[in-house]
């Protein structure tokens, strides 16, 4: 059986040269990330392009993910081979416009003086606050603030080096969710076509409504890109049902997730959003250290072996990949690894599976009623594929959320929504000419589904439209055509 959970891999220096990512692609990567917190706007529109023409000469359509940075803390310039901080060190923190890395040797206090890169941090933390820094690997802890300087001692030391990662578990920075940089980079994303955005550090409904407010400003004339909530801070798992209400989708971003909470929170927070995300009928991806033993090594770990299956089985849409094929040593073996994983979850998924935990909320909404009758026809009757047409995308993302037997085949004459469904779990997509007559659309869509699928005499298609055809209306037609039958 195909696969049915698609696949994300982040793209990097090690898969972003033509040959590697040929591969990749070949291999089985439906989605490609581009991380926006590296690389300039050349090198990303260089692998925007060289991504549409891979997608073109394999006739595979690769949807590109936009990763916006989000107010991302930092450490400031520290000397080339980093700097060692010992427990019960005493730091002194400053703005990183009015301080530099300053080495005790050379002053009269013994206190280190480290640029951070974090706006209002006076302002905003209290004495036993935690710092985090460099992914959680080291920990601070505020003793007293004096202007704009914060005194910390070190609680778990080690060496940092320049432009690490800093966290603040607990502490309102009162700083906006949607940057500059990332206003930037998103007008630059949306002129170049990228197909889906995903922002960083989301801690309420706002902030999504502010990057879809103004995607619609930037791009009027396009069907705006789906956009996805990367769920990485607890302020985000406390206003988890409003921000899934309005996203298109969300992110599992375990990385920082379990820096900002704790590593031992991450599993219940991942069945949470999955189990909200699918109420909601929006979709899901799980990511980070999916694989990232394989950074270095040919081969996984089992545990994260299981925890790729576990992330299918728990009801993830996608899987991600960050480090893995953005740095490591074996980009094509990881993309392997990962489809043979899914496959084998997905061929248990009726006796592990998701569907039997959850239920749909929106029982009230003729699509979603629709698409679920479709779903148990595909199980009543000898159905190949399920046929949708869909203009912005939504019937083919609840006919993905019935997790029907069969492949869903999405087809939708609009090119933005064609090169995005392929974030759909169990979605093929095509791009077909508009049809205004049910015979029209009967017709482009066997043809296409002939030619290009197996299929035999006698098997079945059902198909989930809008009626009046031309009008591209919510689904409200369910139709069972059996294929060589007049
Ligand atoms: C994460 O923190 O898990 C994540 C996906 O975000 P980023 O890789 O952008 O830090």
């Amino acid at each position: 059986m195909d696969r049915r959970a698609k696949i994300i891999a982040t793209l990097g220096p090690s898969s972003d040269d033509e040959f590697t990512l040929r591969k990749l692609i070949e291999e089985g990567l439906d989605i490609v990330r581009l991380n926006f917190s590296h690389g300039t706007h050349d090198d990303h529109l260089k692998n925007i392009e060289l991504i549409r023409k891979l997608s073109d000469e394999l006739h595979k359509p690769i949807t590109i993910l936009q990763d916006l940075q989000g107010p991302k803390l930092r450490v400031g310039k520290l000397p080339p081979e980093g700097i060692l901080l010992i427990h019960g060190q005493k730091i002194a923190l400053t703005p990183i416009d009015q301080g530099e890395y300053q080495d005790p040797d050379h002053l009269v206090t013994d206190t280190i003086t480290l640029p951070l890169d974090v706006p209002n941090l006076a302002r905003s933390v209290k004495p036993k606050n935690r710092i985090l820094l460099d992914d959680g690997n080291l920990e601070l802890e505020v003793i007293e603030v004096v202007k704009d300087t914060v005194f910390a001692t070190v609680i778990l030391g080690g060496i940092l080096t320049s432009n690490k990662g800093v966290n603040l578990p607990g502490t309102d920075l009162k700083i906006p969710g949607f940057t500059e940089k990332d206003k930037e980079d998103l007008a630059f994303g949306l002129a170049n076509g990228i197909d889906a955005v995903a922002i960083s550090f989301v801690s309420c409904p706002e902030d999504v409504i502010l990057v879809k407010n103004t995607i619609k400003e930037m791009a009027p004339n396009r069907i705006p890109p789906p956009v996805i909530a990367k769920l990485e801070r607890p302020q985000a798992i406390d206003r988890l049902e409003d921000i899934i209400s309005v996203a298109d989708g969300v992110m599992v971003a375990r990385g920082d997730l379990a820096v900002e909470t704790s590593p031992a929170c991450v599993p219940i927070f991942q069945k949470k959003i999955i189990d909200s995300a699918y109420k909601k009928a929006k979709f899901v991806i799980t990511a980070t250290q999916m694989l990232d033993s394989m950074i270095n090594s040919p081969r996984p770990t089992r545990a994260e072996a299981s925890d790729v299956a576990n992330a299918i089985l728990d009801g993830s849409d996608a899987v991600m990949l960050s480090g893995e094929t953005a740095i490591g040593k074996y980009p094509l073996e990881v993309i392997s690894m990962m489809v043979s994983i899914i496959k084998e979850a997905e061929a248990n998924y009726h006796l592990w599976g998701y569907l039997k935990k959850h239920s749909l909320d929106q029982t009230q909404d003729d699509a979603v009623a629709l698409t679920r009758a479709a779903g148990e026809l595909a199980f009543d009757r000898d159905v190949a594929y399920i046929a949708v047409l869909t203009q912005s995308g939504r019937t083919a993302l609840l006919m993905s959320k019935v997790r029907p037997k069969v492949p869903i085949l999405a087809f939708t004459p609009e090119i933005e929504t064609f090169r995005m469904l392929s974030l759909f779990w169990g979605v093929k997509p095509y791009q077909v000419p508009y049809a205004t007559t049910i015979e029209d659309m009967v017709s482009f869509v066997e043809e296409a589904i002939i030619a290009t699928n197996p299929i035999k005499n006698g098997q079945q298609i059902i198909f989930v439209s809008g009626l009046p055809i031309g009008d591209m209306r919510p689904p409200n037609f369910l139709l069972l055509r059996t294929i060589g039958k007049k």
